[in-house]
């Protein structure tokens, strides 16, 4: 007898998490149902591999049979606002995210990331600092992984590292971090949420919703709105900031030599980390995801020397401000995951040289105002792309000259044109991906092969 013997189970969306909370239900006794929107290649391949074990599959639209079950399970790809969801609250079934069901089965402590930038960044990181501590763990969640594909690995003794996007968290109910970091608030996905700020933002907050005393939630005081919403966690905080030495959390101290120093204070003991400029990762929103990884680890046992060291080598994630190249004197850097403004933002602060920047692609309502001054001092040109080249035209061409082109590798080419040695090619677009490219792992696999061509 198995904990789900015969309860019927839907999964809406047949993707990566789809897929896993499908196997995973099943594996524990259920009769389980996926429908899918799509009837691409791919996802037809995917579902029907699922048949033989005696899952029921629908693709290219959802029929009424989704709804003949005891709860559905939605993958994060699945608006909150789509009619299949809207249909099934309606009927008062239960609508839970992937996530929040594979936490059923979780022995495990979970250490749950949040935020508008810098979760896959953070809990990469804090899955180096385990693996260098040589603590059983994995990581999962939105970063590649699906969480319901690796939770019946966990044991009492292992540590589920989760980045969580607000998506999932719509639609939690018991999911509980003994961790939970909210690295910041800022616009994007605003088109999920009504253009709501304050919707968007009470969906970060429901990541501490489910956490009590004896939990930790790490968050960023520099940040207005998460200040504001962390307000009402019942858990201990643990604050980190750039700006401001704090009694308890993480910051930065100047040592005598001059040198900048990332540390944490818990129980009143200062403990220094790594200095600034032996870290590889670069730019302001690295050390808030460094000081955010450090207190999640100590806040996990793990001691500070087996944090540094990681801190110290580790070399970021993959189209994340990544080095392609340098040539003629010239560097590039691949930025494709900057898909808002705000994230462009650090990746102009974080570099010296004077930047050729390849902006646009699909764009969710940018305002790049925020943007005009790092633009005034930092770059020198601009490369627009992507379906929103005239817009990044109309609006930048006042004060930066603005070159617009009609494929990447146009862009590159013309890139290459204006920079010359001492300068930075970056792409970091501020927009989505999918007007020319499948992803953003596209643009950015795309941007280095033709830089690499060059
Ligand atoms: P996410 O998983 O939240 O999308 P990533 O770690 O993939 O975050 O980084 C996405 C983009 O945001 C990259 O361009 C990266 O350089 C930038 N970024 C990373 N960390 C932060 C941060 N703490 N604040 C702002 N931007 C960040």
């Amino acid at each position: 007898m198995k904990d789900f013997d015969n309860i019927k189970v839907t999964v809406i969306g047949a993707a990566r998490s789809g897929i896993a909370a499908a196997q995973l239900f099943k594996s524990h006794g259920a009769s389980v149902f996926v429908s899918e929107q799509n009837s691409s290649a791919q996802v037809k391949n995917a579902l029907e591999s699922l048949q033989p074990s005696g899952i029921g599959i629908e693709y290219g639209g959802h029929t009424d049979r989704v709804f003949d079950c005891a709860f559905m399970i939605i993958s994060p790809g699945v608006p909150s606002n789509s009619p299949v969801v809207i249909e099934a609250q309606r009927r008062r079934i239960k609508v839970v995210s992937e996530i929040e069901a594979a936490s059923w089965f979780c022995p495990a402590p979970i250490v749950a990331v949040t935020g508008s930038n810098g979760k896959t960044t953070t809990t990469t990181l804090i899955g180096e600092i385990f693996r260098e501590a040589k603590l059983d763990n994995v990581v999962a969640g939105n970063i590649g992984t699906a969480f319901s594909g690796v939770v019946n690995t966990l044991t009492l003794n292992s540590t589920a590292i989760l980045e969580v996007s607000s998506f999932q968290l719509d639609h939690i109910e018991m999911f509980h971090p003994k961790v939970s970091v909210l690295l910041n608030i800022t616009p994007d996905h605003l088109d999920r949420y009504e253009n709501s700020m304050e919707k968007y933002s009470a969906s970060k907050a429901r990541i501490f919703m489910n956490q009590s005393n004896d939990d930790v939630m790490i968050y960023n005081i520099d940040d207005e709105i998460v200040r504001k919403i962390v307000k009402s966690a019942k858990c201990k905080l643990l604050p980190f900031s750039i700006n401001q030495k704090l009694n308890e959390g993480g910051y930065i101290v100047t040592t005598e030599s001059g040198k900048q120093k990332l540390v944490i204070k818990i129980n009143d003991e200062e403990i220094p980390l790594v200095e600034i400029g032996e870290m590889c990762i670069k730019g302001l929103h690295n050390i808030y995801n460094s000081l955010a990884a450090a207190l999640a680890s100590i806040v996990m046992g793990i001691r500070a020397d087996k944090i540094s060291h990681s801190i110290k080598q580790f070399k970021g994630v993959e189209h994340r401000l990544e080095f392609v190249r340098e040539l003629n004197g010239v560097k590039y850097i691949n930025d494709s995951k900057a898909t808002n403004v705000d994230s462009v933002w650090y990746a102009l602060d974080a570099i010296n040289e004077p930047i050729i920047l390849l902006l646009g692609g699909r764009d969710k309502g940018n305002d790049y105002s925020k943007l005009t001054e790092l633009l005034k001092k930092k770059v020198k040109a601009i490369v627009a792309i992507g379906e929103s080249a005239e817009k990044v035209y109309n609006e930048l061409s006042g004060f930066k000259t603005v070159q617009i082109v009609t494929s990447m590798d146009e862009a590159v080419n013309a890139a290459a044109k204006f920079a010359v040695a001492g300068e930075v090619v970056l792409l970091s677009p501020a927009c989505a991906s999918f007007d020319w490219f499948d992803n953003y792992e596209h643009r950015g696999k795309v941007f280095k092969e033709l830089v690499n061509k060059l």
